[in-house]
């Protein structure tokens, strides 16, 4: 398990000492505490190795920040230069991720040499309902691009419930599924059903 505290200079709940001077074990009986689980601390201490790591950075990544406090990947007018990895402001896209530096190296190449290709678009999970469907099937054990019927809900009293759940089917039908991301160089995308962008395979 990887963990990560946003406040190590806070005083903890229960070991009343900041995140940053604790050892591994106090860290981990804070973490049983929250999840009321301190019954087992002992067992669970018994056969655990924490190690412990001060990444002071890594905040830094995460902190509010306006448009122009960083630059764009290649800046307005520049012909041979490019700004790579974490601290270059790319629309929409998250950091701390290999992915976004992988995407601004690729990015700075294809812009500044001219190349036509297509950088793998940011995943727009956020606020995205086709997303959230698409995941919602997923964790439901069902086919993401197919239609749902009512047998795939759970039983719920139908006194309860009347006509929601056909509501609930309709408002999902409704929703096509998302369309095929990391294209690639596989141009028969456009012909398969999954590909509903209709810029595919040239979408951003
Ligand atoms: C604990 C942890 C967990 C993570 N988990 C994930 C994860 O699950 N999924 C995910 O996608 N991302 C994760 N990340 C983020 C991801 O690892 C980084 O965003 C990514 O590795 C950054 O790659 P990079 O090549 O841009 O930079 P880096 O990998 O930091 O490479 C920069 C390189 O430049 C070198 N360098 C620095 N200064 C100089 C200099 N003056 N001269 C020469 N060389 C120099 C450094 O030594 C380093 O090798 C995690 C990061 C951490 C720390």
């Amino acid at each position: 398990m990887f963990g990560y505290g946003l406040y190590g200079e806070n005083v903890g709940n229960y070991i009343r000492k900041p995140m940053c001077e604790c050892t591994g074990e106090e860290i981990m009986t804070e973490l049983l505490y929250h999840l009321n689980m301190l019954d087992i601390r002992d067992e669970l201490l018994a056969h655990t190795y924490v190690s412990t790591c001060m990444m002071p950075y890594i905040t830094s990544q995460f902190m509010p920040r306006k448009v122009t406090d960083r630059p764009k990947n290649v800046p307005d007018g520049c012909t041979n230069i490019a700004f790579l990895s974490q601290y270059v402001e790319v629309p929409d896209d998250v950091v701390f991720t290999v992915e976004m530096s992988v995407r601004t190296g690729m990015e700075g190449v294809y812009k500044l040499t001219g190349l036509e290709k297509d950088v793998p678009e940011v995943y727009p999970s956020r606020y995205d309902i086709r997303y959230t469907i698409e995941r919602m099937k997923k964790f439901a054990g069902l086919p993401i691009y197919d239609k749902i019927s009512l047998d795939d809900l759970p039983n719920i009293d139908p006194k309860e419930i009347g006509n929601l759940k056909q509501t609930i089917v309709n408002l999902v039908n409704a929703i096509p599924p998302y369309y095929h991301m990391y294209l690639g160089r596989d141009q028969t995308v456009p012909l398969k059903t999954s590909a509903l962008h209709p810029q595919a395979p040239q979408s951003k």
